[in-house]
């Protein structure tokens, strides 16, 4: 095994004691999560030392499994870097990080093209890859597997890299708890196991968050209930700063049906020209500006207003000008999810309506994924790396798990520590079965107050009607302990307090961010909002992007 290059000699002394003080318990990265950051970052960091790589559910639920659509890399001829940097640009409405999206752009079309060489199987026509246009891009650009299932295809992907792989212990059913810090370094996590019912501790130097996103605490979702901005929250009480929390990407085309779930139905249907129609089979938006393919803040808000400004008015996805027959090739998955809601897409419209689906911001990193606390770093959907500026281009997502799990890797072997891995001593936690019930009671409250008043669009009287009730929620449930509930409680609400206290601070209305009583986009406000847990006293410190 190829040892990591570690500047100083005492440093790799201090490591080598705190592995064989507990030699189960120490490896040289911890990386929380099993979407398709955590898998590619496990994948790569394995050629570099031991892994501990942990996830509270399994692989086949997570963001990433469900990711139909594709990933986006200028991968064709007709095609450039320069075109997808600025569609990308274009789309974050002017708070993107140019660097990070130039890495994001170039390295990706590098990643993808490694990826394939490794054997990951992208659809084709005869011998080209077929190439899917998405809404935002000015470009075939889209890359799928397996029709709509490419989220699935990259997981397995990844997974069978990483099946056998020596250097990777698996952990799972473990929930992460706590991020362990002293003196502004990382030393590894607090994690409680649901089968064995038992706290555990993983220490390393690196300690990687790819938790994913918060979306899955609104009441209406694209997202699984586990994607609830764990990670996020971890890192805030850790001290690390959180960006653009209020940046949250609502997908205009989620199921819309009563009693079922808001199954997503894919940007990729519109690409090959699906239509938005109303209840009369009538396009809906061909007398304005939009079209079926404007960028996802546009066309959610453009629907969620027509839903809402009467009764009976319904938006159906039509796919009655796409063939047959690229129907059942390209979109299985989606003919056969919705028959079980009794829908034939051949046939019949598809009723939808927008549901929270992405977050934009999240912990603040730098252009290796790495925080303000020393060893802590954060990928993908649980990052902010500043790729996404105000709102996300469809499918450049998947893209950046990939290009910032390699980045990540590749900083973090040469990280050096102020402090011995020693973390502070951690009191265990508790369970109490008789708060199962108030925590789903609570969560269900906050899904309700997020959706009806932090929603698709928010302004100042939501705003504050939302802080108040979260406020009054945090009082009844501040209650000191280490009791598992409880303590989730307590991060939901927290969690729901920063989104909306970044909603409420940013006063106007930007990419997925929409104000009614700040409607336009505003020059005072083009700059990353930032927030940070006071209570850690921890020194903030700006970081060069
Ligand atoms: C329906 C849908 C369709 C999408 N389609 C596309 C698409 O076509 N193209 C695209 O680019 N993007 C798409 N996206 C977005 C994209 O899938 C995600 O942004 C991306 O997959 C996030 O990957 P991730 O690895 O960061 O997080 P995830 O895939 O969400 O994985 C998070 C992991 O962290 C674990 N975890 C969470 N909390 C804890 C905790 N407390 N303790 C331990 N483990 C924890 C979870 O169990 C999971 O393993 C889609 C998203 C959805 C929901």
């Amino acid at each position: 095994m190829q040892q990591i290059p570690f500047r100083k000699r005492l440093l790799r002394k201090r490591i080598h004691n705190a592995r064989s003080m507990n030699k189960k318990k120490y490896f040289d990265f911890v990386i929380v999560g099993q979407g398709l950051a955590g898998l590619a970052a496990a994948y790569y960091a394995s050629e570099q030392g031991t892994v501990a790589l942990v996830s509270k559910e399994n692989f086949n639920i997570s963001n990433s499994y469900l990711a139909q659509g594709g990933i986006a890399s200028a991968i064709s001829p007709d095609d450039s870097i320069k075109q997808h940097y600025k569609d990308t640009i274009a789309v974050g409405k002017n708070l993107c990080n140019k660097k990070a999206v130039k890495i994001l752009v170039a390295e990706g079309k590098n990643i993808v093209r490694e990826i394939i060489s490794l054997g990951m199987k992208f659809d084709r026509n005869n011998t080209e890859l077929d190439i899917s246009l998405e809404g935002g891009h000015s470009k075939r650009r889209v890359l799928h597997s397996n029709g709509s299932s490419t989220g699935k295809e990259l997981v397995r992907f990844f997974r069978s890299l990483i099946t056998k792989n020596e250097n990777i212990t698996l952990f799972g059913n473990s929930f992460l708890f706590r991020i362990l810090v002293r003196n502004r370094d990382a030393h590894g996590a607090l994690f409680y196991n649901y089968k064995t019912q038992k706290d555990f501790r993983l220490l390393t130097y690196r300690t990687i968050i790819a938790t994913g996103g918060l979306a899955g605490i609104y009441h209406k979702s694209t997202n699984p209930l586990s994607t609830s901005g764990d990670g996020i929250i971890a890192a805030y009480n850790a001290g690390a700063e959180i960006e653009n929390i209020e940046f949250i990407q609502f997908h205009p085309t989620a199921l819309n049906k009563k009693s079922c779930p808001p199954f997503l139905l894919s940007e990729a249907l519109r690409g090959d020209g699906a239509l938005l129609v109303d209840n009369n089979g009538k396009r809906i938006f061909s007398n304005t500006e939009l079209t079926e393919l404007s960028p996802r803040d546009e066309l959610s808000k453009a629907i969620y207003q027509y839903i809402s400004a009467g009764k009976n008015r319904n938006v159906f996805l039509s796919l009655s000008q796409i063939e047959k027959s690229v129907i059942r090739r390209k979109f299985s998955y989606l003919l056969n999810e919705l028959k079980k809601y009794g829908i034939d897409i051949i046939t019949s419209g598809i009723p939808v309506a927008p549901a929270a689906h992405y977050t934009v911001g999240g912990i603040k990193t730098g252009l290796f994924g790495e925080t303000n606390i020393t060893g802590l770093y954060a990928i993908g959907e649980a990052a902010s790396a500043g790729v996404h500026g105000a709102n996300r281009l469809a499918s450049n997502s998947l893209l950046e798990c990939l290009v910032f799990a390699k980045r990540c890797v590749k900083h973090s072997r040469s990280s050096s520590f102020t402090t011995p891995i020693k973390p502070e001593p951690e009191s265990s936690l508790t369970i109490e079965d008789k708060n199962e019930k108030i925590f789903h009671k609570v969560r269900n409250q906050i899904a309700k107050i997020l959706w009806e008043d932090v929603g698709i669009i928010r302004n100042a009287a939501s705003l504050i009607r939302a802080k108040e009730k979260l406020s009054k929620l945090r009082e009844k449930y501040s209650i000191p302990g280490n009791e598992y509930y409880l303590l989730q409680i307590q991060n939901l609400i927290q969690l729901a307090l920063l989104l909306t206290n970044g909603a409420l601070a940013r006063k106007e209305s930007r990419g997925c961010h929409i104000r009614s009583d700040y409607p336009n986009q505003n020059k005072k406000f083009e700059r990353n909002s930032s927030q940070i847990n006071k209570h850690t006293r921890l020194l903030k410190i700006r970081r060069e992007r």
